[in-house]
C-alpha cells in the first residue's frame, strides 16, 4: 500500500521553462536537493498556456482537451464528462476535500477549474495572490491547491526569455516558492504535504508556442516524505494528474494519458 499524502500543492510558474538554472534561485534549488525532479520535463505542444495548463490539469494532449489561447477566454472546457480535471477526480473521491485554484491568469479559473464543486478560486496579481495563498494554506490546509504565477511569462514576452530582466522576475518567483514552503511549515502540514514546482512552458526570443528545447522543456521539482532526495526522474507535464491522484490515494481517471514517473515515490 502506497503512502497517502494529505495535501498536494502545485506551484506553477508560467513561462519559467528550465531557466532557473541561469540565475539565483535558492528555493527551487533546495527543492531539487530535498526531492526528485527534472530539468527536462516535456510539456505539450503547441507550447502555449491553455494547451499546457490544460494538459497539466486534465491529463490529456491539447488535441483532446481542445483548449487554445485563442478561445479560452470565451469557451468553457467542453470534455469534462470523458476527460475530467484533477479537481473533479479528487472531488468525486473526497466530497469534503478543500480544493483551491489560485491563478493570476484568470482563464484557468473561469474555463478549466470546474464550477459548482466547491473549488476556492482566486485571481490576482502575483504579489497579492501570494498573500492569499499563504493565508489559505495556513487557515484551510487544502487537500489540493493549484497555483499559477504569471509575471515571469509577462517579463519573457516584454523583455525576452532568459534575458536579465526576465531572470530578475524568476528571482522574485523563487521567493514566492520559499514563502509558500514557509506557509506549509507554519500550517504544521509539511510532513504530509507533497509540494511540486513546475512550469507550463518556456520561451524563445519574445514568445512561445513552438517546439524548440527552450519552449518545450520545463523544470519539475517535487518534495515529500516518500520522494527520494536528489533523484533525477523522467516526467512530463501531462503526468501531473496521475502524480496528484496517486499521492492523495484517489483513483486515476482511465482516460488520462498521464502516468506516475518511475522513481518519483519510494
Ligand atoms: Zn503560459
Amino acid at each position: 500500500m502506497a503512502y497517502t499524502y494529505k495535501h498536494v500543492i502545485i506551484i506553477g510558474i508560467d513561462g519559467a521553462g528550465n531557466f532557473y538554472r541561469n540565475t539565483d534561485t535558492p528555493a527551487i534549488h533546495k527543492m531539487f536537493e530535498e526531492g526528485a525532479g527534472s530539468d527536462f520535463c516535456l510539456t505539450s505542444i503547441p507550447t502555449d498556456s491553455s494547451e499546457c495548463w490544460g494538459s497539466m490539469l486534465i491529463g490529456v494532449q491539447p488535441k483532446v482537451h481542445e483548449l487554445t489561447n485563442g478561445t479560452i477566454g470565451s469557451t468553457e472546457y467542453k470534455h469534462r464528462a470523458e476527460h475530467p480535471t484533477i479537481f473533479r477526480v479528487i472531488r468525486d473521491a473526497h466530497p469534503g476535500a478543500k480544493l483551491g485554484s489560485f491563478s493570476n491568469w484568470s482563464p484557468i479559473n473561469t474555463s478549466i477549474a470546474d464550477s459548482g464543486i466547491g473549488i476556492v478560486k482566486r485571481s490576482a496579481n502575483d504579489e497579492s495572490l501570494l498573500i492569499q495563498i499563504c493565508d489559505f494554506i495556513k487557515t484551510e490546509k487544502p487537500e489540493f491547491l493549484f497555483i499559477q504565477f504569471d509575471s515571469i511569462d509577462g517579463a519573457g514576452h516584454t523583455y525576452g526569455y532568459n534575458t536579465e530582466r526576465y531572470l530578475q522576475e524568476l528571482n522574485v518567483a523563487d521567493g514566492f516558492v520559499a514563502s509558500i514552503r514557509k506557509a506549509v511549515a507554519a500550517a504544521g502540514i509539511e510532513d504530509d504535504t507533497l509540494v511540486i514546482a513546475t512550469a507550463d512552458h518556456g520561451g524563445n526570443g519574445h514568445g512561445h508556442g513552438g517546439p524548440s528545447d527552450e519552449e518545450k522543456y520545463v523544470f519539475f521539482a517535487a518534495v515529500g516524505k516518500t520522494v527520494p532526495r536528489g533523484k533525477k526522474i523522467d516526467v512530463r507535464v501531462i503526468d501531473m494528474p496521475a502524480i496528484v491522484a496517486h499521492a492523495l490515494g484517489v483513483p486515476a481517471d482511465p482516460n488520462w494519458d498521464s502516468t506516475v514517473p518511475e522513481g518519483l515515490f519510494e
